[in-house]
């Protein structure tokens, strides 16, 4: 079996080539896939700077520099997956809700040949049309969420789909089971205590951010799959749980949040569970400086797809 390998740095320079994550190969459908990476490049659900839309293109733009191999896990994940980039979603940019129906049906299509997705967004909004089409094969899923927000309102502006409601849908539909639900680095100022114990309140665990302020998120890890166990289970990273220093291009900035390196750890800390799918979400372009914000998402959808049961370490 020859698997789909990333073009390297040292075959084709890293600014030209292929727009696809990774300069890997551009596939019409999840067909024959483990695993794919997808962009929704939507930003209609954002309540303040928008600039999401343009995610997927930019993560891409910086996933050029990253190579196959993990240096510290030793995962490799292009050694035994098949992967592909099955490029963006045709959202209606002019009709939000007609575009969560147009996601959910593309996810159905790749979970349908039982690939992971991995998507690169796009603002919050487009976990809940993912989880719904997700939860059809797997039932309710278990979720480590990583965000500044809890994303439990009930309105916005009198609206029940936007990005700062996601998490309160998803428990309305069942598409989660409560119990299997982690947020971390939810922090600053709310309207009322109720903005985080709501979902306390549902049976998420949350992690607020200063539990997380000066120490390793190793250890957290692995209480968060000593409580997720085996079943199914999602990540939903919103770029925002970072620090503003680490993560500048985002829409709705929260200070004092977690580092470049905490997220490394949560998400390696996800190896070990039942991985089906992530999304990294709210990187807003406009708003970077340099790709920092971009780049560092790219490496954390590489590190989401290192997580996958079916990924294998190597030691060269
Ligand atoms: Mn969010
Ligand atoms: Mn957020």
């Amino acid at each position: 079996m020859e698997f789909n390998q990333p073009i390297g740095g040292n075959e084709l320079p890293r600014f030209a080539g292929p727009g696809t994550m990774m300069r890997l190969p551009a596939n019409d459908s999840a067909e024959g896939l483990d695993a794919c990476f997808v962009g929704v490049p939507f930003d209609l659900g954002t309540s303040h700077r928008g600039g999401a839309r343009f995610g997927p293109r930019a993560i891409r733009a910086e996933s050029t520099m990253i190579r196959p191999y993990n240096m510290w896990t030793r995962i490799s994940p292009f050694d035994s997956l098949q992967i592909a980039d099955l490029g963006d979603v045709a959202i209606n940019t002019f009709n939000l809700l007609k575009s969560v129906d147009i996601i959910e049906k593309a996810y159905d299509e790749i979970t349908r040949f039982g690939a992971a997705p991995f998507t690169l967004g796009g603002d919050h909004t487009i976990v809940l049309p993912i989880l719904r089409a997700l939860a059809k094969k797997h039932g309710p899923v278990g979720v480590v969420h990583v965000d500044a927000h809890a994303d439990v309102n009930d309105l916005m502006f009198g609206e029940k789909i936007a990005h700062g409601t996601p998490f309160r849908r998803l428990v309305e539909e069942s598409l989660v089971n409560p119990g299997r639900v982690v947020q971390i680095g939810l922090r600053t100022t709310g309207y009322a205590a109720d903005d985080f114990d709501w979902p306390r309140e549902q049976g998420f665990r949350v992690v607020q951010a200063e539990n997380c302020w000066h120490k390793s998120l190793t250890p957290l890890m692995q209480e968060v799959r000593d409580q997720l166990g085996d079943g199914p289970v999602y990540i939903s990273f919103d770029i925002d749980g970072c620090d503003p220093a680490y993560a500048p291009g985002t829409g709705t900035l929260e200070p004092g949040g977690l580092t470049s390196a905490q997220a490394f750890e949560i998400v390696r800390g996800c190896r070990g569970l039942n991985i089906i799918g992530g999304d990294l979400v709210e990187v807003s372009p406009p708003y970077d400086h340099g790709g920092i914000t971009a780049s560092l998402a790219a490496n954390l959808l590489y590190e989401m797809l290192c997580t996958l049961p079916g990924a294998v370490a190597r030691d060269d």
